[in-house]
């Protein structure tokens, strides 16, 4: 099964596509992820995608393709995937298009996770990332079991550089200029999925298994 996430940032969908990706035992592929354990290991991507996210613009696709295409190239990846945050715009999704009617493959379902602005910038604000494991948390709705701790792997939680309230504005312009014309890319393939975000996050995750059955 190959699913794409697609909504705002901050709209769930990394929160979900971990509880689909373990549920069908399928990889939770986040390009966002990626570019952050760059970063902390110190790699010329990390630099190089680090003056892009810190203002909270989207990494160009020439350095963004080749990382998604060869991730999903690998072997853990025949079974299908959960992409998250990929693609964000509508080069990114023609590539990964061509790369899979190559493989004689398709992506069965995308899953819009909706959210109005206003929702987004209160979430944002309280997200705290583990930069270590990728785990993430809300300090109010999703709170870790000790403060500033995370549950799966105990290194400390962080708030995104990119979480700072002058940056959110910011990615959120982006999303709707760049990333939002995806909803009507894959509502004329016929995979588009809409669900709630505003719901509690188990009650999301609920819709979304109406959808993938
Ligand atoms: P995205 O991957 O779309 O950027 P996240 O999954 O990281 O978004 O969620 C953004 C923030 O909102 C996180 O702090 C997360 O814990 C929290 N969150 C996710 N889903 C919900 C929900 N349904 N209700 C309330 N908060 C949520
Ligand atoms: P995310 O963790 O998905 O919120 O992504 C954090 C940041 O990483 C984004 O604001 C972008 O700067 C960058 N990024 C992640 N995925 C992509 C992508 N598919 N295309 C371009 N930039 C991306």
């Amino acid at each position: 099964m190959k699913i794409i996430m697609l909504g705002a940032p901050g709209a769930g969908k990394g929160t979900q596509a971990k509880m689909i990706a373990e549920k069908y035992g399928v990889p939770h592929i986040s390009t966002g992820d990626i570019f952050r354990a760059n970063i902390k290991n110190g790699t010329q991507l990390g630099m190089e995608a680090k003056q892009y996210m810190d203002q909270g613009l989207l990494v160009p696709d020439e350095l963004t393709v080749k990382i998604l295409l060869d991730r999903v190239a690998q072997d853990d990846c025949q079974n299908g995937y959960v992409l998250d945050g990929f693609p964000r715009t509508i080069p990114q999704a023609q590539v990964l298009d061509k790369a899979l009617t190559e493989l004689g493959d398709k992506i069965d379902y995308a899953i819009d996770v909706d959210v109005p602005d206003e929702n987004i910038v209160k979430r944002m604000g309280g997200r705290r990332a583990c930069l270590s494991c990728g785990a993430t948390y809300h300090i109010e709705h999703i709170p870790p079991k000790a403060e500033g701790i995370c549950d799966k792997c105990g290194q400390e939680l962080v708030l995104r550089d990119d979480d700072k309230p002058e940056t959110v504005q910011n990615r959120l312009n982006v999303y709707h200029e760049q990333t939002q014309p995806l909803i009507d890319f894959y509502k004329e393939k016929g995979v588009l999925k809409t669900v709630d975000g505003t719901m509690d996050m188990k009650d999301v995750f609920a819709a979304v298994m109406t959808i993938l059955g």
